[in-house]
């Protein structure tokens, strides 16, 4: 039998998808940019299956690819356009909860969870799963480990490698690891999990995780501030973190051009203040204290920033509704930029004091490459996280031949790049490298670490079968 027969004797016939009208949502990627190709998309429903599936792979000699949502922002989860007999597992079909223990504030679930359904899941036990971001409606908790995912409340919980306690993986031989564990300390040796975390499926399938949960915050206040500048944000920042650092949970930073972007392209969202003021900040504090607690300690910092002349003005959520508004508009911004043009989107991060220079630089060396583009900015700013996006108009693209289109973005890229690691940044803050920088890791990434990936990714998948050509360069 071949490996199609193989695969549907398996899985079903359902479970494994071959039409080119099937396969299309899963070779293309989130922007709808890149196409690449396969032979068939499985979808296994156990461990077992995936373990199966990929014993088939292997024996069949052909690349296989790990898709959960699919909303990587760097083509991590469709396959190669240059590898047609490349197989796609996709976890959509494992998505059971397998235990919440909230004595021990954790959590066991299915890789193909989606984050949407985790987090609701732990909120119904009374616990927090805080890892948020703007698609976790559809990325699922597998895709998220495998890219170690930040989001917006990195500041106060971590990337999702800070909440990551076990995992279940299934390695290119076909073999299981079983490391649910569920603890918080377990010194035997190296650590295998933190391998697999941000390994973007080039190591291993992720089938199960256990999850790190918090407690459920039950007091929340938000403010929406405008300030003059980068500098004023940071000092904001710095203002809030020493009057309430342990509520702070999110400080996230946008320009106006962004801000314009969103309120012109997604519907029902609303700016809360005046979308003319050049950057804006939205700041939230959660706690399990009184809320009246958390909205004095709000009001305080603003008010005695207001009279030192540290803000253009601010609002503060009045109720629940609204606080849920800001964060969609604040949520809505990669769907407004996909719908207004095409965004030449980076994910650097640069240390807080560098951030301004960062801004400044990144513009100037954008702007000798597309002079004049509109830079976008979205930042997660309390991690020193800036998501600098020259903007294209489509018009302006589609006269570009494919082969330009690339060009362009490519130097575009490197030179923001090229900026944030002058000034001790990294050019992959939470995105990940996917197929779109590994050339990035080539240029900037240390020689020694670099050899250290590639020992590690021939010692676990010799025949570099599992996601080729992504995350790390070709080897010299
Ligand atoms: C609107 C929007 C907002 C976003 N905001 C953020 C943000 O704030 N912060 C952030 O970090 N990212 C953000 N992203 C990027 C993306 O959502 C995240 O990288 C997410 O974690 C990817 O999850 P996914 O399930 O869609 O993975 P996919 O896109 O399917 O895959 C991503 C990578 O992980 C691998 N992979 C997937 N599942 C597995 C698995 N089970 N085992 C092994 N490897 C696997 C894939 O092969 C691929 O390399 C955003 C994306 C969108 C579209």
């Amino acid at each position: 039998m071949d490996l199609i027969q193989n695969l549907i004797a398996l899985l079903g016939e359902s479970a494994v998808l071959r039409s080119q009208q099937d396969l299309a949502g899963h070779v293309t990627d989130w922007r709808g940019r890149y196409q690449g190709q396969a032979q068939c998309v499985v979808f296994p429903s156990t461990t077992a299956q995936v373990a199966a599936v990929v014993q088939l792979c292997h024996a069949a000699q052909v690349p296989v690819v790990a898709q959960g949502g699919n909303t990587s922002l760097c083509e991590g989860a469709i396959p190669r356009a240059d590898l047609p007999e490349t197989v796609v597992i996709n976890l959509g079909r494992m998505r059971q909860v397998r235990a919440v223990d909230p004595a021990n504030n954790s959590m066991v679930v299915d890789a193909g969870c989606v984050l949407q359904t985790v987090q609701e899941t732990a909120r119904s036990h009374g616990r927090l799963y805080p890892v948020s971001l703007g698609a976790e409606g559809s990325c699922q908790i597998g895709g998220n480990i495998a890219t170690n995912a930040g989001g917006t409340g990195v500041l106060r919980y971590g990337n999702t490698r800070e909440n990551v306690l076990g995992l279940e993986v299934v390695l290119p031989d076909g073999r299981i690891w079983e490391g649910l564990y569920g603890l918080r300390k377990n010194n035997t040796g190296f650590d295998i999990k933190h391998l697999f975390i941000g390994s973007e499926g080039t190591l291993g399938i992720i089938t199960g995780a256990t999850l790190k949960l918090h407690p459920l915050p039950t007091a929340r206040a938000m403010a929406w501030l405008a300030v003059e500048s980068p500098q004023a944000a940071i000092d904001m920042l710095a203002r809030f973190q020493s009057r309430c650092s342990a509520s702070l949970s999110a400080f996230e930073m946008v320009n106006d051009v962004q801000l314009n972007i969103v309120l012109n392209h997604v519907a029902d969202r609303r700016a809360p203040l005046s979308p003319s003021y050049p950057w804006h900040v939205l700041v939230e504090l959660t706690d399990t204290c009184d809320e009246a607690l958390l909205s004095a300690a709000l009001e305080e910092t603003l008010s005695a920033a207001a009279e030192e002349g540290m803000l253009l003005d601010a609002a503060i959520a009045t109720n629940g509704k609204q606080q849920a508004d800001w964060w969609e508009v604040r949520h809505s911004v990669s769907e407004g930029n996909k719908k207004a043009g095409i965004g030449i989107n980076t994910d650097p991060a640069v240390p807080l004091s560098a951030i301004p220079a960062f801004i400044t630089q990144a513009t100037a060396a954008a702007h000798r490459i597309v002079p004049g583009a509109p830079i976008i900015i979205v930042a997660h700013l309390g991690d020193g996280n800036v998501h600098f996006i020259p903007q294209l108009q489509f018009a302006q693209w589609q006269a570009l031949s494919p082969a330009e289109q690339d060009q362009l973005s490519h130097s575009v890229k490197q030179a923001v790049n090229e900026v944030a690691c002058a000034l001790a940044g990294t050019f992959s803050a939470e995105h990940g490298i996917g197929q779109v920088l590994t050339d990035e890791m080539a240029l900037f990434k240390h020689a020694v670490e670099l050899d250290l990936m590639h020992a590690i990714k021939r010692a676990i998948d010799p025949q570099q079968r599992f996601n080729p050509g992504r995350l790390l360069p070709p080897t010299p």
